[in-house]
Formats: structure tokens, sequence, C-alpha cells
């Protein structure tokens, strides 16, 4: 389709198909059977090709990838590969030991988003930061496995990530967000006025008075986090849940023990309001139904029993200790209860059994 030059399709894909041309040369896209297609793999799974370990396919791609040079792929196309967006080193990796083709990134942007996570996740899409901490840590073991494999060193292929990973990405992570903070323009007003400095690890903190408690270093000295990121939001829900679901103060004091955000009270309520557990468990009774106005008999002033309500309960079971013959045999019977209309006063009664 993107080859066929003279040909002309309906404006919706004609356009489509145009914008590809601009940035892709045609003579750059080539047809890819299904025997050479990686992603067919994985959805036509079966015993030929259940170890990926070894499926060079999977690894390496089709073969008319393998054969074609780097410049010929890159010629006449403004975008580049896929790891610019990650820095130089990355980059060689990649296009080194695999045959991953292309982003969208332009090089001459690559200054302004080299080294920032945000621009490979869409971090909007996740909920919590526990899914995205460990979405985060496969990504990086995937491309140091891609570096391994070009250093032949061996590959990590644990089932489960490990502390250390998950330590890597969260700094990655809290890294990429004050890269926000620099960007701002009230970075330097800021700065003076909560005391930031930049710790010997290239993170932003804040000093407070408390450096002679006795307390752990991230709670003295807390990081400094740019408010209106996603990455806060999915922190705070996080100590929400660590707290159990324990209201604003509780879940404000946990995150304080590491983080430091302006205005962190209005954004924790905020965040707390839509907690959908919080809602189900705090949220107020039915309200009764209005009430309506008295009956005349009830309000007016008459003699006692003029307006009487009746009702029956029970049963009950009753003994007759008047009877000689058999004092231990017990009755079924009925209590009744008569109720004036107006004092509210009763007169209870005992009927017979009548079935
Ligand atoms: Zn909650």
């Amino acid at each position: 389709m993107v080859k066929s030059i003279n040909k002309e399709y309906k404006v919706f894909v004609q356009n489509r198909v145009i914008s590809i041309r601009e940035n892709v040369a045609a003579d750059l896209w080539f047809y890819c059977k299904s025997s050479e297609n990686p992603a067919d793999i994985i959805t036509r799974f079966n015993n030929e090709n259940s170890n990926l370990c070894e499926n060079s396919l999977w690894f390496k791609g089709p073969l008319f990838i393998c054969d074609l040079e780097e410049d010929n792929l890159s010629r006449n196309s403004k975008y580049s590969y896929i790891g610019d967006s990650l820095g130089d080193e990355f980059t060689r990796e990649l296009c080194n030991t695999s045959n991953c083709l292309f982003t969208s990134y332009n090089k001459e942007e690559k200054n302004e988003i080299e080294r920032n996570l945000d621009h490979v996740f869409d971090i909007n899409r996740y909920n919590s930061l526990k899914k995205l901490i460990h979405v985060t840590c496969y990504v990086m073991r995937f491309i140091n496995n891609l570096k391994n494999i070009k250093r032949k060193k061996e590959l990590n292929l644990l089932k489960f990530i490990t502390q250390e990973e998950i330590s890597y990405a969260k700094n990655e992570w809290i890294k990429c967000n004050q890269s926000l903070i620099i960007q701002d323009e009230n970075h330097k007003k800021k700065s003076n006025h909560l005391n930031l400095f930049v710790d010997t690890n290239g993170f932003i903190r804040c000093k407070g008075r408390l450096s002679s408690a006795n307390l752990p270093y991230e709670a003295k000295e807390p990081y400094y986090l740019y408010r209106s990121h996603k990455l806060v939001e999915l922190m705070i829900l996080d100590c929400h849940e660590k707290v159990k679901h324990n209201g604003q103060r509780q879940t404000l004091a946990e995150f304080r023990c590491s983080f430091w955000i302006v205005r962190a009270k209005s954004l924790v309520r905020k965040l707390l309001y839509n907690c959908v557990i919080c809602r189900k468990l705090n949220g107020r009774a039915y309200n009764y139904p209005e009430f309506s106005a008295l009956p005349d008999s009830r309000v007016q002033d008459d003699v006692r029993f003029a307006s009487t309500g009746v009702d029956l309960f029970g049963p009950i079971f009753v003994k007759n200790v008047y009877l000689k013959d058999a004092p231990d045999h017990t009755y079924k019977c009925y209590g009744i209860i008569y109720t004036c209309g107006t004092s509210r006063g009763i007169v209870l009664d005992l009927i017979n059994d009548g079935s």
C-alpha cells in the first residue's frame, strides 16, 4: 500500500499513507511473511517455537532485516532508532543486538528528552505504583539483557524481580519527576524558600529542622517531588494502601516519611475523596424519609384511650399456677397491647390461642 505510489485510496486511507511516505521512504517498507514474523510466535504458539530463549527469530527478527545495513534503514528518514530517548549507550546496544525499528523522536529533540522515562512509559495509564515499578523493572532488565548479549555476559532470566531492580526503577522515576522541577521557572525561588539541595546521588532533597532527630535519613531530608506529576498521585495512593485506608493524616504522615511536595494536604484530600474503598466504608447511611404530619386522633387532647391502637405479639408460653392438677403445664397464648393515641399510655393483657 505504501509502495503503490500511483494508486489512489479512499481519502481516510490516502491521508495516512501520504503521512507515512513523508516520514519514511517507500523503499524501506517490506512484506513480512507469516513464517518470518516474530509476533506470530506468541499468537500461534506450538511445540516448535516453545523455547523462546533459543529462538533467533524472536530475538533478531526476520532475516531480510538482518541483511540490511543500518545506514540503509536510516536513509531518507527523519526518524531515529527506538533507543534515542534513553541515551546513546542504550541506542547503540539496541541497534547492534536486535532489529527493532522506529519510534517517533527526532534526533534534534534528543537533548530535551534524554533520560526521561516519561517518554518511554505513558504513566497516566497506570493506577498503581507497584505495577508501574514492576513494568519498569522488566523493561530495564530487557535492556540490560540486550547489553549482556553484546558483551557475551550471562543473561538475567530470573522469574521474579529483585529488590535492587525495584529500588533502581523507583530512583529512576524520582529522577524523572525531579527533572520537571529544574524545568520549572519558579524553581530558584522555591529552592530558597524550601531549603532545597542536591545530594551526592543527584536527588533534590529538602533540608528541615529535624537533622538531630532520631529518624531515618529519608524522613529528616525527604525527596522533593514535582506536585503536578502522576507519579506523586501513585505514591500517595500507595501510602494510603500502606496505612490500610486509614484517613488523611495517616496517609500524609506516611508520605512525608520519604517525600515532600507543596500543598500536600489538599492533594491527599482530593485523592482520598475518590478512593472507592474509603467511600464505601465511611459513606453516610441513607437518610430517613421526611415524616408526614400526625393525624388528628394523635394530637387532640381527648379522654384517655379515646383513640386506641391494638396489636398482638407472641406467641408466649405461660403456666397456670392456680391449677392444682397440673401446675407445670404450659399454655400457648399471645400478648395484646392497647396503646392510647394521645398519651402513649399502654395496657397489656393475655389472650388464649385461638387456633
Ligand atoms: Zn481509601
